[in-house]
């Protein structure tokens, strides 16, 4: 799932990160269609193949969230269709055919905060602790080509004690056995220490004829930039994080703690 303030590049994150095209044709509201405008739910489902493994993935958007003049309410939508998945995913455990339940619980959501703020809005340290129990939240900084290594360097480090002062519960990477070999451990710690996921996204594709590879940029008059140059964008970890090396751990965690405490709520 993504949220975060609509024109923060979820769409072309979404896209950028499957390789995609799912939003083409998407058109845009006006100023005075956002202000009556409320969140709603939008679904996508794509196939993706991940070292030779096909996956399947549904990208859930939230279209609206933050455009409302008044956006106390924003996230109720959001939480509501949380808790929808959860109650399926219930009642399919209660009827006849509990092997082949189709688990359409979310068990990722990627917060998108703005580039351009003085850290966490109001708006973001009060919808993460409303979907803090509900669903593994991972932070991530939009539009990172528009600051500088240094402002990014300090835009992470504010936000991380924003969140740590908040006491806002992101989810949690596990940290690796002692056993683990080397290159997994320094994969591991470059990932971890790209925590919030400084992210960029284009939907333009060039061919650069040195590699001999299509790469996706953004052209700026003084440069290219490559959207999975890790240099330029944290786009190949989080990639990396949420298709290989921690899928298993999401959905561990969403089925044995927000979907047990859901569950739990329930009886
Ligand atoms: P959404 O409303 O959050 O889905 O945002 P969109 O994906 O529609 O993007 C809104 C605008 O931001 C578009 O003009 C995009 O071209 C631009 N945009 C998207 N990603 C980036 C990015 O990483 N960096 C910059 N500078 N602009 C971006």
């Amino acid at each position: 799932m993504v949220v975060g303030e609509s024109g923060l590049g979820k769409s072309t994150l979404i896209n950028s990160l499957f390789l995609t095209d799912l939003y083409s044709g998407r058109t845009q509201p006006s100023a005075d269609e956002k202000i009556m405008r409320t969140v709603s739910i939008g679904k996508k489902t794509v196939d993706i193949q991940e070292k030779g493994v096909r996956l399947k993935l549904t990208l859930v958007d939230t279209p609206g969230f933050g455009d409302a003049l008044d956006n106390t309410e924003s996230f109720y939508p959001i939480l509501d269709y949380i808790d929808q998945q959860f109650e399926q995913y219930r009642m399919d455990e209660m009827g006849m055919h509990r092997t082949q339940i189709r688990d359409q619980r979310v068990h990722c959501c990627l917060y998108f905060i703005s580039p351009y703020g003085h850290g966490l809005k109001p708006l973001d340290v009060e919808c993460m602790r409303q979907l803090q129990d509900k669903v593994n939240i991972i932070p991530v900084i939009a539009k990172a080509d528009c600051l500088t290594p240094a402002e990014l360097r300090h835009k992470k480090d504010l936000i991380r004690c924003e969140i740590d002062h908040y006491q806002i519960k992101t989810f949690q990477f596990a940290d690796c056995d002692s056993d683990d070999d080397s290159e997994w451990v320094k994969q591991d710690s470059d990932m971890k220490s790209s925590i919030p996921f400084a992210v960029v996204g284009s939907t333009t594709v060039v061919r650069d004829s040195m590699r001999n590879i299509n790469v996706r940029v953004r052209p700026y008059p003084w440069g290219m930039v490559e959207v999975e140059n890790p240099a330029h964008s944290d786009l190949v970890h989080l990639r990396s994080m949420l298709v290989r090396t921690h899928m298993q751990d999401l959905k561990e965690k969403t089925n044995d703690q927000l979907y047990e405490q859901y569950r739990i709520s329930c009886m």
